[in-house]
């Protein structure tokens, strides 16, 4: 899953992609408003972490304009904010009125500085299941079942190891929930901008989670990318 951290604070923001690297996600860094609505263009984030004070502007402004964008549409040109994109406002505005208001302009949640990354890690997950419309923590597919909090997969339930890279692929093809996702989509959830990436990399998590898994989980659709069959299928 790919987080933009908007953040000012050399020393929080590097700290703050070390550790959720640690955690399996990929991060980009801004340090200021424009830079994080540029970014925000050109690639799709799974969520954003928002400080508020920000040497060229304030947080707010920013989560403003993106709850205000029509979205990338079919025809926008050149393609404009997700306005869904989930934003968590991590601050040191600690006062209830500060955190309301943040939370009644748009913000999906609001953690203060400092803050436990645990918890902040779970806050990041409970977000990231709101927007993919789930309920349960964790994912089911026939009899594959994938926890983002412990971070194992199941089968049949017996753990398979997998490793962080196929935990990472095989985590967006079942949010994905039978929807086809070419391997540029796949590689834009699982790599920040600075990661180098291997040409072939996906194709080679995918056959070793199908070794792993068994060959039918995950079906190709030639020229177009991967799936996971549903049950109804
Ligand atoms: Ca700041």
């Amino acid at each position: 899953m790919r987080i933009l951290v908007v953040e000012d604070d050399a020393g929080i923001a590097v700290g703050l992609r070390t550790t959720l690297q640690q955690r399996g996600y990929a991060v980009d860094l801004c340090d200021g408003v424009s830079g994080a609505w540029s970014a925000l263009r050109a690639e799709r984030f799974d969520a954003v972490l928002l400080d508020l004070g920000l040497a060229d502007g304030d947080g707010s402004e920013l989560l403003r304009r993106l709850r205000l964008s029509p979205g990338a549409g079919d025809t926008a040109q050149p393609p404009l904010p997700d306005p869904a994109t989930p934003v968590l406002i991590l601050t040191a505005r600690d006062q209830v009125h500060q955190r309301v208001a943040g939370l009644d302009l748009g913000a999906d949640d609001y953690l203060t500085k400092p803050f436990d990354v645990d918890e902040l890690d779970a806050r990041l997950r409970a977000l990231l299941r709101r927007a993919a419309g789930r309920t349960s923590p964790t994912l089911r597919q026939g009899d594959i079942e994938l926890d983002p909090a412990a971070r194992t997969v199941r089968q049949g339930g017996k753990l398979v190891d997998v490793s962080p890279r196929e935990f990472s692929v095989l985590l967006v093809l079942m949010e994905a929930r039978g929807r086809v996702l070419s391997r540029q989509q796949i590689e834009e959830r699982l790599y920040s901008w600075d990661a180098a990436i291997e040409s072939n990399a996906i194709e080679v998590h995918i056959h070793h989670l199908r070794r792993k898994l068994g060959g039918a989980c995950i079906q190709t659709m030639r020229g177009v990318g991967y799936f996971m069959p549903t049950e109804a299928r």
